[in-house]
């Protein structure tokens, strides 16, 4: 059977990354997590402090990413030291909208990924996985819900892990970074033409990977 390619696009907190693992797993397919590479470049501009453009450039340009995908969970690897965790700090979550405006951070992560995908049976996430990194995967879905929704998910994330967060604090800084990467000039977030709109508002996690996998099987038939 061909392996396909799945492109999972949307906003922060629309439930991307737990779909797009269980859909591999399911599938028995590679995940691969595109917002944890930019967060990966923000974390080493963070711990060098170094901000500039070029900076970050050169940062992009030499950094040794790895995601390591096992039993469900991807673990990320910058130049051989663990930073699945670091890389969903406050910290970085604030920067990363930032850095991932700078042309040759895009460059240099466009050919990675391309690289990363290249033998197919892979389901990738981000923001531009359908429009501009794999433009022609086999399936393409935007997964979305409301702000008041992804907000809640995300404050009871936090709150679970023990950290103190105001849920219209959270709110406001999902809006500021969706709002970045919806209006950048190069590969915004934006839905893909031929991408299927899954609403995650009132569908559970299982409805949405249903969903996702039926999209799957029907494209199989057709190839
Ligand atoms: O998915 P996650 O929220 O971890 O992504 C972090 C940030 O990385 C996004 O807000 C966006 O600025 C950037 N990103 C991107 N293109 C992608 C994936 C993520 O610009 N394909």
């Amino acid at each position: 059977m061909r392996k396909l390619v799945v492109a999972i696009d949307g906003p922060a907190g629309a439930g991307k990354s737990t779909v797009a693992q269980i859909v591999a797993q399911r599938l028995s397919y590679t995940y691969i997590d595109t917002g944890a590479m930019y967060r990966a470049v923000a974390w080493k501009a963070l711990q060098l402090s170094k901000l500039s453009c070029d900076e970050i450039a050169k940062i992009a340009e030499d950094i040794d990413i790895k995601l390591n995908y096992v039993n469900g969970k991807t673990f990320i690897s910058v130049d051989e030291c663990d930073v699945t965790e670091a890389i969903r700090t406050r910290e970085v979550t604030q920067l990363v909208a930032e850095v991932a405006q700078i042309a040759a951070v895009r460059k240099h992560m466009l050919t990675l990924q391309r690289q990363m995908a290249e033998a197919g049976g892979v389901v990738m996430d981000g923001r531009d996985i359908a429009t501009h990194v794999l433009p022609n995967a086999d399936v393409k879905v935007f997964l979305t819900a409301s702000i008041e929704e992804r907000a809640l998910r995300r404050w009871r994330e936090m709150t679970n892990k023990g950290f103190t967060v105001d849920l219209e604090q959270l709110k406001a800084e999902i809006e500021c970074r969706d709002k970045k990467d919806c209006e950048r000039d190069l590969a915004p977030l934006i839905q893909a033409e031929d991408a299927t709109l899954v609403d995650t508002t009132k569908l559970s996690i299982e409805g949405a990977v249903d969903t996702i996998l039926e999209l799957c099987s029907k494209r199989r038939e057709n190839v």
